[in-house]
């Protein structure tokens, strides 16, 4: 049986200022312990963050594949471990049209985090153009099959499927569609890796908010939701919460 996870990406978002913002949702998260939750903040809010969230594992949103040297503005997996961080996600979508990362970026960033013991969350996702020409599955199958870290197992990695065109617009694939994705996410985690597949988690994300997560969340091979804009705040994260907690039991 997985557990469903709720993983909050805050992106550029996160002054101080809205600590007590994590400190509520980690107060949400202790009061619902069928489930897990964590939020991946930006990388000036991990310290602070861990200083408030209690028991809430606090992520970051990328990770540099090296451990040092002479990448200006990057950050590694070691210095994410000593902010206090758990986790991190890689291969967001957003960093792949904005930074040009590649799946490749992405297996070699997942085997960095995993090298110094932090959790994974890998995204992938098509386009609406790559759907609109009926490539979805292929290109899903295709990015897992290029990213997958090696020795990939559900102790630490977590997969996301994110439609690109789904991320921040409020539009959301069909249930149907949903499921179809994550059963084929499945079957390609279980020809990678075997057995040890059934027990990865699988996200959906993109438009996740308190109104459609339980429905979401009750999806076949749905285990839990990567959440952008609606786990800024407690008020819309906590409903999200409390829906996989609804499902889960
Ligand atoms: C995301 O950033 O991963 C995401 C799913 O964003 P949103 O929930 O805002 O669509």
């Amino acid at each position: 049986m997985r557990r469903k996870l709720v993983a909050g990406n805050w992106k550029m978002h996160g002054l101080r200022a809205q600590l007590g913002e994590v400190e509520a949702i980690a107060a949400a998260a202790a009061a619902n312990p069928g489930v897990d939750a964590t939020l991946c903040v930006p990388f000036t809010l991990i310290s602070a963050a861990v200083g408030v969230a209690g028991a809430l594992p606090i992520g970051a949103q990328d990770v540099h594949e090296a451990d040092q040297g002479a990448h200006t503005g990057c950050i590694s997996a070691p210095m994410l471990v000593e902010a206090g961080a758990t986790l991190t996600i890689v291969g967001h979508s957003e960093r792949r049209a904005d930074q040009h990362e590649t799946s490749h970026d992405a297996w070699a960033k997942a085997a960095a985090a995993r090298r110094h013991g932090l959790q994974v969350i890998l995204c992938c996702g098509e386009t609406e153009a790559e759907r609109d020409a009926g490539r979805a599955e292929r290109i899903v199958q295709s990015q897992i099959e290029k990213s997958l870290p090696d020795g990939a197992s559900p102790e630490w990695l977590t997969l996301a499927y994110e439609p690109r065109w789904a991320i921040g617009t409020g539009r959301t694939p069909t249930l149907d569609e949903i499921a179809s994705i994550h059963a084929i996410a499945r079957a390609k985690l279980r020809m990678m890796v075997g057995d040890a597949a059934l027990g990865i988690r699988i996200l959906y994300g993109g438009s996740v908010i308190g109104t459609n997560a339980a429905a979401i969340l009750a999806v076949d091979n749905v285990d839990g939701a990567l959440v952008g804009g609606a786990s800024l705040t407690a008020e819309k994260f906590v409903p999200i919460i409390e829906a996989a907690t609804s499902v889960s039991r």
